[in-house]
């Protein structure tokens, strides 16, 4: 993409600056702003579109021959925020369609527990297809699948990526590191050479949530996604304040 102006921040400061001045001043340049950010969302909807196509034809693992559909990951196209997770599970397989089974729904939830729709984010995963047995992911299965990930993220250019549990975390990060260290702080996605570092909070995967549920637990993860709401100006909603 290498765009070196980031039009959905402009465009996101201009709407900023006229609620501010409440209409005060006649704003001549919106309509231009507005147009140019369609289309930058129109062009990254378009390359998604072919890596999800390449997906879709991928054979590079032995999970190519025993996946229903592959996931190529859904949503906004220019999204701030873009969650990872490990795989897809049994429901994902089946629907072709990332997050849709039981810790999908817990996303959802989490997801508008922030303020915000599933259509405004973008969710993705390590994997595009299930291992069988939800197994977890084998190196070599990371290594043929990660480019498309790694494309999808230089294609959105969110301004913050949540990984989703370990396997997430770990691979984003390049460490060791148990999920448990590195939850809770923002750490730095590297992209490929000339692509600015993206902000990472990596957090509890939803399917450990539902199996080790506890306040505590629960907690940990709304704290970690109030950072993220803080890092992007994003205004916490009054009902998770608490
Ligand atoms: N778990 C994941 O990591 N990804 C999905 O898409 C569903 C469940």
């Amino acid at each position: 993409m290498g765009n070196d102006i980031d039009i959905s921040k402009v465009v996101r400061q201009h709407a900023q600056m006229n609620e501010f001045f409440a209409g005060d001043f006649a704003v001549k340049g919106e309509s231009v702003l507005l147009k140019a950010q369609m289309q930058a969302d129109e062009a990254a909807k378009a390359e998604l579109g072919k890596i999800a196509e390449e997906v879709g034809l991928c054979r590079s693992c032995e999970l190519g021959s025993s996946r229903t559909n592959a996931v190529a990951g859904e949503g906004h196209p220019n999204a701030r925020i873009m969650f990872v997770g490990e795989a897809p599970g049994a429901d994902e397989d089946a629907q072709g369609k990332p997050f849709v089974g039981r810790a999908g729904k817990l996303l959802d939830k989490i997801i508008i527990a922030c303020g915000l729709k599933r259509g405004e984010v973008f969710i993705g995963n390590i994997l595009k297809c299930r291992p069988p047995g939800n197994r977890d992911p084998r190196p070599e299965e990371i290594i043929s699948c990660l480019p498309y990930l790694q494309r999808q993220i230089e294609v959105i250019q969110p301004e913050v990526i949540v990984a989703l549990g370990a396997h997430a975390a770990k691979t984003l990060l390049e460490t060791n590191k148990a999920i448990g260290q590195l939850r809770g702080r923002f750490h730095e996605y590297c992209g490929g050479i000339g692509q600015a570092p993206i902000k990472l909070m990596p957090t509890y995967h939803p399917a450990y949530l539902l199996r080790n549920y506890s306040d505590e637990n629960r907690r940990r993860v709304w704290e970690d996604m109030k950072k993220v709401l803080v890092e992007l100006d994003i205004p916490i909603p009054v009902a998770g304040q608490k």
